[in-house]
C-alpha cells in the first residue's frame, strides 16, 4: 500500500502563502491531477510530496511512514521516498543511447546484467520504442524522447510517479497520443501517479481524482465527473468544461421543499434540486449554472431565442444564442449549423442545472 497523506500542509515563501493548510489523501494506485490556474500552488504541492520542497507546517505520510513533519523535525530525502519524477524538461543524457539512458538507474542499483536487459526490453516494448534502443537522444523526435524519459523513470519501479506538465512541450496531436499512453501505463504499472497540469481537459480525461486549487486553497477533490456535474463552487464549475458552463444571475425562492422558483432575466422557471435540503427565503440571489450540452435547441419549444453566432468544427458546433438580454452557449453535434439571426426554440435539461449562492459562490443544489 502506498497511500499518500498530507496533513495540514502549508508552504510560505516569505510572507506569501503558496499552499494553505492542505489536507489530502491519495489512495494507492490513484491517478491524481493537481489542477488550477497559474500560481495556485500545484507545483509546490507536488515538490513537497516528492521531498524537493520543505513545507512550512504540517505532515506528509507515504506508505504508512511519516516522511515529513515540521513539528517532529522529520524530513526524509527524495531518494529515500521511493518515488520517480518526470518533468517538463525531461533532459535525457545526450551522450548515452536510449538503452543506456533507461538502464542507468538499474546499474546504479547493481541489478545483474541479464535482469537489466529483461527489464529494459519490457519497457522498450511497453512504450513502443524497441527500434530506437541504439540511438542517441538527438536522433529522436520530441515524442520519442518523451517515451524514453518515461521508460527511464519507470525502470526503477517507483511506487509513486510524479509528473509536472510532462506533455507541455509536445504538439497537440502528440499530446493526445501520449495521454492515451499514460493512461494505459497507469493501468499496467498500477503505480500511484501524481500529475500537475493547468489543462482541464488533460485532468478530466486522465485522472481518477482531480485536486482543484485556487490561490493555495483546495477547492474540490473528487473524480472528474463529480467535479463536472456537482462542482463545489462557481470557480470549479467554470474551470472545468470547454466551452465553459453558462452562469446566469437571478433570484430564487422555495415553493416547497422540492421546488425552487427561479427568475433569471425575463424567464421564470422551476428548479428541482437533487437534495431537498436547500431553503431559500424571499428572493435569494443565486447563479444558475447550465453546461452548454444541456442548452438544447429544439424546433418545437415555446421558448424562442435567436442565433447570435456559430462555430462549427465538424464534430460539434458551438452556438451562442440570444434569449432576451442573455447570451447563452449551446453545443450541438453531428455537423448541425444555423444562420445568424435565425429564430430557434430553446429548452434546458433541468436535472443537469446547478444552483450557486451569488454571494458566497458556493454550490447550493
Ligand atoms: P504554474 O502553473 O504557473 O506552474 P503553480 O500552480 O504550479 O503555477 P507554484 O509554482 O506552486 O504554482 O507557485 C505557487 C506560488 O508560490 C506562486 O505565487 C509562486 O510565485 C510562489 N513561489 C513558488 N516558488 C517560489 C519560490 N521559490 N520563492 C518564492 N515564491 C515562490
Amino acid at each position: 500500500m502506498s497511500d499518500i497523506v498530507l496533513k495540514n500542509i502549508t508552504k510560505r515563501f516569505g510572507k506569501s502563502v503558496a499552499v494553505d493548510n492542505l489536507n489530502l489523501t491519495i489512495a494507492d494506485g490513484d491517478f491524481i491531477t493537481l489542477l488550477g490556474p497559474s500560481g495556485c500552488g500545484k507545483t509546490t504541492t507536488l515538490r513537497m510530496i516528492a521531498g524537493l520542497e520543505t513545507p512550512t507546517e504540517g505532515e506528509i505520510w507515504i506508505d504508512g511512514k511519516c516522511v515529513f513533519s515540521a513539528e517532529k523535525g522529520i524530513n526524509v530525502p527524495p531518494s529515500k521516498r521511493d518515488v520517480g519524477f518526470l518533468f517538463q524538461n525531461y533532459a535525457l543524457w545526450p551522450h548515452m543511447t536510449v538503452y543506456q539512458n533507461i538502464s542507468f538507474g538499474l546499474e546504479n542499483m547493481k541489478w545483474p546484467k541479464d535482469r537489466i536487459r529483461k527489464k529494459v526490453d519490457e519497457l522498450l516494448k511497453m512504450l513502443k520504442i524497441e527500434e530506437f534502443e541504439k540511438r542517441y537522444p538527438s536522433e529522436l523526435s520530441g515524442g520519442q524522447q518523451q517515451r524514453v524519459a518515461i521508460a527511464r523513470t519507470l525502470a526503477t519501479e517507483p511506487k509513486v510517479l510524479f509528473m509536472d506538465e510532462p506533455l507541455s512541450n509536445l504538439d497537440a496531436k502528440l499530446r493526445m497520443d501520449m495521454r492515451t499512453e499514460l493512461k494505459r501505463l497507469h493501468l499496467e504499472t498500477r503505480s500511484t501517479f501524481v500529475y500537475v497540469t493547468h489543462d482541464q481537459l488533460e485532468a478530466m480525461t486522465l485522472s481518477t481524482k482531480i485536486c482543484l486549487m485556487k490561490k493555495g486553497l483546495l477547492q474540490q477533490y473528487a473524480p472528474p465527473l463529480t467535479v463536472y456535474h456537482s462542482p463545489a463552487n462557481m470557480f470549479t464549475a467554470d474551470f472545468v468544461g470547454n466551452p465553459s458552463i453558462n452562469l446566469i444571475e437571478g433570484v430564487g425562492s422555495n415553493i416547497n421543499l422540492d421546488e425552487i422558483k427561479i427568475q433569471v432575466g425575463d424567464l421564470n422557471m422551476l428548479f428541482c434540486p437533487e437534495s431537498n435540503s436547500v431553503s431559500l427565503s424571499g428572493n435569494h440571489k443565486i447563479v444558475l449554472g447550465i453546461r452548454p450540452e444541456y442548452v438544447n435547441i429544439e424546433a418545437d419549444s415555446a421558448l424562442q431565442a435567436s442565433i447570435y453566432s456559430t462555430l462549427p468544427s465538424g464534430m460539434e458546433t458551438i452556438v451562442k444564442i440570444q434569449l432576451g438580454d442573455l447570451i447563452l452557449t449551446s453545443v450541438v453535434f453531428q455537423g448541425k449549423d444555423f444562420n445568424v439571426g435565425e429564430t430557434v426554440g430553446v429548452e434546458f435539461t433541468g436535472e443537469r442545472c446547478v444552483l450557486f449562492d451569488a454571494e458566497t459562490e458556493d454550490y447550493l443544489a
